[in-house]
């Protein structure tokens, strides 16, 4: 009854030349692809993907939003403003942002808050790095991560939102979960949520990523808890992404 959902995450590459190269090919082997699929591109980009992708079965998603809908917030990019370019999804709080740029749980909950408010459908990343699984802190890092985001914007406001786990420690690795750490860790957060709300928890789509490709994705997808993933390095190449997207 969920839908599974292939989203990529292209961080910071490409360049005009390769953007329109890489979607012409996604939407060239997209075919009768089971999975709904989407791509979240650098900002810049967003206008030349929303002309490529305009009237596509492709969603054009944004890979941050502003906490704030408009004001005094130099290099932010509001829910409002990527919604007029045609943006369906965006990704929160990925490791990158909490790790490398300091965003804390809260402030990853009003970006949340900000792109449901604005409807955009959030992709709440969470996750634990090595450190904390190796000090037995998994369930309890990411039921941090997930009740702050209740505390800001209510657990019905999954019905508009994805979470994605995606443990640091495999995130641009090459070293994927195996399926049984990643089934653990999805069944975990579905029980958490159904603990405030059974249906919910059982409608929300939970994607995995973290060093996902051609090889593995299929035997991810399988599990019961793993509604699809979110792809870092293999969605830079169209032949990867579309096998990662046919697997489901
Ligand atoms: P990866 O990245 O597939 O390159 O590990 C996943 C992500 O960062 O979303």
């Amino acid at each position: 009854m969920r839908r599974p959902l292939v989203i990529g995450n292209w961080k910071m590459n490409g360049r005009s030349a390769s953007v329109a190269r890489l979607l012409n090919d996604i939407l060239a082997g997209i075919g009768d692809c089971k999975a709904e699929v989407g791509v979240c591109v650098p900002f810049v980009y967003i206008p030349q993907a929303s002309e490529i992708l305009k009237g596509t079965k492709v969603m054009l998603g944004a890979q941050n939003v502003a906490d704030h809908n408009s004001g005094a917030f130099t290099g932010e990019i509001s829910a409002g403003m990527l919604r007029e370019f045609g943006c369906e999804i965006v990704i929160v709080g990925h490791s990158e942002r909490r790790l490398l740029y300091g965003e804390s749980n809260e402030l990853v909950a009003s970006r949340y808050e900000q792109a449901i408010q604005g409807h955009l459908k959030p992709i709440l990343c969470v996750g634990e790095t090595l450190e904390q699984r190796e000090h037995g802190r998994t369930l309890a890092v990411i039921g941090a991560q997930i009740d702050t985001v209740f505390e800001f914007a209510g657990v019905q406001s999954l019905e508009h939102a994805v979470i994605a786990y995606e443990p640091v420690w495999a995130v641009g690795t090459g070293h994927s979960a195996t399926t049984g750490q990643a089934q653990e860790v999805h069944y975990h957060i579905r029980s958490l949520i159904g603990r405030w709300n059974p249906e919910v928890a059982q409608a929300v789509q939970i994607i995995y990523g973290g060093s996902v490709k051609p090889e593995n994705a299929a035997e991810l997808f399988a599990m019961p808890d793993i509604d699809g993933g979110l792809i870092g390095g293999a969605s830079l190449d169209a032949r990867a992404f579309l096998s990662i997207c046919h697997s489901v």
